[in-house]
């Protein structure tokens, strides 16, 4: 049995909840017409004011799943401008990004900010898609491996290895988001692996719990660079960002991704 295969939309700040209504609407009625027999898992990833139009939309529909972008990791409080995990849940949210990039370098993430977000998603049943990845000058100076297994294993401090069944890693190279410039499918897929092997290490069990983990690679996928990726053994899906507002383009790498799926047994 192979891992899920997940195709995950991060919309970031871009839609008002109507224009994210009408995205929804379009991409659920272009994924009713493919063969339903092997779609991929289906994230949208909306802004938090779009969130209700998004899951009202989708009511019902298993294929297309919704996300949010970022939470707090505390259930409430006096923390102004933040969102918990059981207000998303309310709205009927059930998948979280968590660490993306962006977060990290705009508004102070950190490897223990990602920890104590991935404890309270766990905690209240959200599934987790944690984003790591290097930047530009961490990859000239040959440091990819070092400091993608160190947010890895900062992501995983004290969390139990029963507790990963619905963890989502996603390798987002930051050099990668948002420039045009995806990284090769080979080097993707050597880092994916990599950060299974430390997800093995990590536990250092019998049960190698990274090998059940899905990852994604996620940094400026494409219809016509998605196919490559996921053809690749330790690729289990994309996280997409602009790419993701058009719904052809969507579409076709959701197709891509149900290539996979058809070569592949899932695990369900
Ligand atoms: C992202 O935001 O996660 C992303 C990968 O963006 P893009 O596809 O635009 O590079």
């Amino acid at each position: 049995m192979s891992r899920k295969t997940i195709i995950a939309g991060n919309w970031k700040m871009n839609k008002t909840a109507g224009e994210a209504r009408e995205l929804a609407r379009e991409l659920s009625a272009a994924v009713d017409k493919l063969s339903q027999k092997d779609l991929p898992q289906i994230v949208l990833c909306p802004t938090f004011t779009s969130l209700p139009a998004v899951t009202t939309t989708l009511t019902g529909n298993k294929k297309l799943a919704v996300g949010a972008q970022n939470m707090d990791y505390r259930d409430n409080g006096a923390f102004t401008g933040e969102i918990s995990a059981p207000m998303l849940l309310d709205l009927g949210v059930q998948y979280i990004l968590i660490g993306h990039s962006e977060r990290r370098q705009f508004f102070g993430e950190t490897d223990l900010t990602v920890n104590q977000k991935l404890k309270a998603a766990l905690k209240h049943k959200l599934v987790p898609i944690v984003c790591v990845g290097e930047s530009l000058d961490e990859r000239e100076g040959n440091l990819t491996d070092k400091v993608v297994a160190k947010q890895v294993a900062g992501a995983l401090q004290d969390i139990a290895e029963q507790e990963l069944e619905s963890l989502i890693i996603a390798y987002e190279p930051v050099w990668a988001i948002g420039t045009g410039k995806s990284c090769d499918s080979e080097e993707a897929n050597r880092v994916c692996g990599l950060i299974r092997t430390t997800i093995n290490e990590y536990y250092k069990t019998s049960g190698k719990p990274g090998d059940k983990v899905p990852v994604l690679y996620g940094g400026s996928v494409t219809p016509a660079n998605c196919e490559e990726q996921l053809a690749k053994p330790n690729i289990d899906g994309s996280l997409v960002g602009g790419a993701s507002l058009k719904a052809p383009d969507f579409v076709a790498i959701i197709e891509a991704g149900a290539k996979r799926v058809a070569r592949t047994p899932q695990v369900v």
